[in-house]
């Protein structure tokens, strides 16, 4: 039987840093969920120019888009209708435009299928919003991810920086939260803990202890 990792949780609590390092020293598939939103909602409102505040809009599109992923080099590549979007889905519009895109349940049912079949035959770590709740509700391991609002919008203003993106951290701080109220309060999937997910604090942590606290909880839980 393969062995399915979740990990859930807010915008910036470090969930693809760690989910990669864990892939790594598991021998484990990354799968970012969240990349699949953004290329979505980045395709209907820059690729095709719809209104995707529109649900009706976003829905009629919808059956004509496909969202795949594939690996190079180990990095994950997400694709949408043949065309690789990854280069530009990483700014924190492309975060919002998947925030308002992944609100409709006709995006959730199209993206949640392909993640289950992703994670059928595979030991996979997979990241995102309802990894726990809805796409892998029998993953041997859950774990929900979060930080203080604060320390996220510190650690992605410190990303962008590095970037040599001029930012501020109090806009960032802004969009986070608001991101999170929209995630936390749509209809269909919203961002919660897990009955059975064990919580994870990470603004007192460092990258190294978050990666430890979560082995040991998955060789605690391997081989029940
Ligand atoms: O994790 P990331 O910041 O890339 O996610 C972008 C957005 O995609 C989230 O704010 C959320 O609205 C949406 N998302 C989701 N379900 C997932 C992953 C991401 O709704 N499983």
């Amino acid at each position: 039987m393969s062995m399915n990792i979740a990990i859930d949780g807010p915008a910036g609590a470090g969930k693809s840093t760690i989910a990669k390092r864990l892939a790594k020293q598991l021998g484990f598939i990354y799968i970012d969920t969240g990349a699949m939103y953004r290329a979505m909602g980045y395709y209907f409102a820059v690729k095709k120019g719809i209104d995707i505040n529109s649900e009706a809009e976003v829905a009629a599109a919808c059956p004509e888009v496909e969202v795949t992923i594939a690996y190079e080099n180990g990095e994950q590549q997400v694709y949408v209708n043949g065309e690789n979007l990854s280069g530009v889905i990483r700014t924190e519009q492309a975060g919002t435009m998947a925030s308002t895109v992944s609100v409709y349940p006709v995006v959730r049912a199209k993206l949640v299928e392909s993640q289950h079949k992703l994670a059928e035959n595979a030991d996979v770590i997979m990241d995102g919003r309802d990894i726990g709740t809805v796409v892998l509700p029998n993953a041997q391991v859950k774990i929900y991810l979060t930080a203080s609002s604060a320390t996220r919008a510190k650690r992605r203003y410190d990303e962008l920086k590095a970037k040599g993106v001029e930012c501020s951290i109090e806009e960032i701080e802004k969009d986070i939260i608001e991101r999170d109220y929209r995630d936390m309060n749509r209809e269909t999937s919203p961002l919660k803990q897990a009955e059975d997910a064990v919580l994870v604090d990470t603004s007192d942590l460092d990258i190294d202890e978050v990666v430890e606290v979560i082995f040991k909880i998955y060789e605690s839980k391997k081989g029940k």
